[in-house]
């Protein structure tokens, strides 16, 4: 019995050390880490109201240097978690001696939120709608220059990983300038169901300095980069991390930084565009439809009932399209979320 209480106490005082050795660091710097070696810290963004560092997770997987560097971002919505097994899945299937290049991961953009199980930050801002973010600004522009300052300025290739918000539930999709040829290429390379159409930045005449995603940020900064939702929220799907793991592994092997063997892609559905259709009236919603579902024009895609049961409303489709994500919870105000309506390219 002694003998087995020790051997849990050395077990765990190994558990205990190796999170200890986590380095802190207050940026990264890609020459102070050796070739070949994988590199776990915690990048400090912010201070917390008790004086505490904020600081994110990020893995840093150092190859030689004939490649470019490639970063992999999950969670900037907090709630958004089937990325944060993707990007660990991909990097313990890394074989750093083969590596060319450089891999930035960050497991969790958004640790105020992921640790609050939220999708906004902690004053209530979409950290997604607010770059490039300003250095003496508001808690979620400081948040978001810190990102754009210590990550964006170090990569050359962007994959940011979501998922649907709450309350709603998504195929694998990717958002994608599709006539740029290395952004088509890094969607192509996703094992998706559908990918999006979607240039992603302002286009000229719009006010640039508004506020935007991370995508737009990155793009304007000449970064390719593509959006991919990996589903639902709050959850790991096994399902989503495979075939997440695929397209990763793919856009490596274009890159030409690893090797990999890898099944062959999914056939993705092209779309030109996308919507949503809302509801008009409150009510306990039902969608008779499927993810990833072509639906006519006037086919029925949502049933609306009061409380007794009495339907109250049909709502049928405005047109042919594909079901890239529809609502998952019944209970809807006016102005609730339906179906998101992809149109399918020609
Ligand atoms: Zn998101």
């Amino acid at each position: 019995m002694k003998h087995i209480i020790s051997v849990i106490f050395l077990l765990l005082s190994i558990v205990a050390s190796s999170q200890d050795q986590i380095e802190s660091i207050e940026e990264i710097n890609l020459d102070n880490q050796a070739p070949h070696q994988i590199k776990k810290y915690w990048l400090k963004l912010f201070d917390n109201g008790l004086s505490q560092p904020i600081s994110i997770p990020v893995i840093i997987a150092k190859g030689d240097d004939s490649g470019p560097v490639l970063g992999l971002t999950a969670a900037i919505h907090g709630n958004e978690l089937n990325g944060i097994k993707v990007i660990q899945e991909v990097l313990e299937q890394i074989n750093i001696n083969e590596l060319k290049g450089i891999i930035i991961a960050v497991p969790g953009l958004n640790q105020v939120s992921v640790t609050q199980d939220s999708r906004r930050f902690f004053d209530d801002e979409d950290l997604n709608r607010n770059f490039p973010g300003k250095e003496k600004g508001n808690r979620s522009q400081q948040y978001v220059w810190q990102i754009n300052d210590k990550i964006l300025s170090k990569i050359d290739y962007l994959i940011d990983m979501h998922t649907a918000s709450f309350g709603r539930v998504n195929s694998l999709y990717v958002r994608a300038d599709m006539d740029n040829e290395k952004m088509k290429q890094m969607a192509l390379l996703q094992d998706a169901d559908i990918i999006l159409k979607n240039k992603g930045v302002p286009s000229a005449g719009d006010n640039i300095s508004a506020t935007r995603t991370m995508r737009a940020e990155a793009m304007l900064k000449g970064i390719p980069t593509i959006t991919i939702e990996y589903g639902n929220p709050q959850v790991y799907q096994p399902e989503m991390t495979v075939r997440g793991v695929n397209g990763i592994k793919n856009v490596l092997n274009w890159l030409k930084m690893h090797d990999f063997e890898t099944p062959e892609s999914n056939q993705a559905v092209l779309c030109k565009k996308s919507y949503w259709i809302y509801l008009d009236q409150g009510g306990l919603l039902e969608v008779p439809v499927k993810l990833n579902q072509i639906v006519e024009k006037d086919e029925i895609i949502g049933q609306l009932r009061n409380p007794f049961g009495e339907i109250i409303k049909t709502y049928k489709s405005p047109e042919r399209g594909i079901v890239i994500g529809k609502s998952s919870n019944p209970v809807n105000m006016s102005g609730g979320r339906i179906i998101h309506l992809g149109i399918l390219a020609d």
